[in-house]
């Protein structure tokens, strides 16, 4: 009750209710670290059945929670019920914060942020989960840049901590404030990185790839590399860890900052274009990528 009576007098600025435009791996993801805080999330995709689709992660998530003894049935339950599918951008009105999650093609964000807006009360914050698209470029979208930030999640949110915030030129420093509240709320590391191509995490992991996949060209034998990568203390190895972003999003992005900045275009990803146009292996979403998980 006193939240609710903070907020009616404008001093509450706590997110309370959350939109995810895009409800693949992860949006999905993003959904379920919210919803399982008590956060309300209003899901949506190109279609409601898509937008179940990513509801089920969540359900799936929490099943196998069931069953090792962590949550019960009804917590279960509790945390399905803070999450809603939606069909139309009208019932953003509710949220604080919305965040995009939809395909990494600049075009389809800045028409998904433009629609979006619309809808959106005026104090209500809008992130972008981009791996590499500069925000500044993003928010010229936006019709309130001071509220448009970055929020980039990593995959699989249930268990990664780090939340990038990327604050852009324009982003004001209570949009970045109530952003390190809502990422600690959802039990997570914030860290505000600057509004560079790639910003942090990504620039090093994408030269993490990049280089394990010329080893190969050079010869070295896969299970090598990928041992003495988690042997010199990364999580995975590099092919491991484009298995589980998405083949289809490391060839991607690639192909973005070749065309975005000229960077030379590295033959080494024509490996990796084989593998997701002529063999269907996306990664670890698809059961297969470098590796197989059955
Ligand atoms: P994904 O392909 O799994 O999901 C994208 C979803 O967006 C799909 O369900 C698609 O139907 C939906 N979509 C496309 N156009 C839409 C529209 N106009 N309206 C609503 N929904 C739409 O992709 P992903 O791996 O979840 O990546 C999503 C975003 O997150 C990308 O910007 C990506 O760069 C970023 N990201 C990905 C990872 C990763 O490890 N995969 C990590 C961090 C950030």
């Amino acid at each position: 009750r006193q939240k609710i009576k903070a907020r009616r007098e404008g001093v509450d600025h706590s997110i309370q209710c959350i939109g995810i435009i895009g409800a693949g791996l992860m949006g999905s993801g993003i959904a379920y670290a919210a919803a399982s805080k008590g956060i309300r999330v209003l899901l949506k995709d190109i279609s409601l059945e898509k937008a179940h689709q990513g509801k089920s992660y969540t359900e799936r998530i929490l099943k196998k929670r069931i069953v090792k003894g962590e949550s019960t049935a009804s917590e279960v339950e509790g945390i399905l019920e803070n999450i809603q599918t939606v069909s139309t951008y009208e019932d953003f009105k509710a949220c604080d914060l919305v965040i995009e999650a939809v395909v990494e093609e600049r075009s389809v964000k800045g028409q998904v942020i433009q629609e979006v807006q619309q809808y959106l009360r005026k104090d209500a914050l809008l992130a972008s989960n981009t791996s590499t698209l500069p925000i500044a470029g993003l928010s010229t979208n936006s019709l309130q840049p001071k509220n448009f930030i970055g929020l980039h999640f990593f995959s699989p949110v249930e268990k990664m901590t780090l939340v990038e915030i990327i604050k852009a030129k324009e982003t004001s420093l209570e949009c970045v404030h109530r952003c390190i509240d809502f990422v600690k709320s959802l039990g997570k590391l914030p860290i505000v990185v600057r509004d560079n191509r790639g910003f942090y995490t990504s620039r090093v992991f994408s030269t993490y790839i990049t280089e394990g996949l010329y080893c190969i060209l050079e010869g070295v034998r896969p299970a090598l590399l990928e041992n003495a990568g988690e042997i010199s203390g990364m999580p995975m190895g590099p092919l491991e860890i484009a298995d589980a972003v998405g083949l289809d999003l490391v060839c991607h992005i690639h192909q973005q900052v070749h065309q975005d900045t000229g960077e030379e275009y590295s033959e080494v990803y024509d490996v990796v274009r084989l593998l997701v146009e002529d063999l269907d292996r996306t990664g670890k979403k698809a059961g297969k990528g470098f590796y197989e998980y059955p």
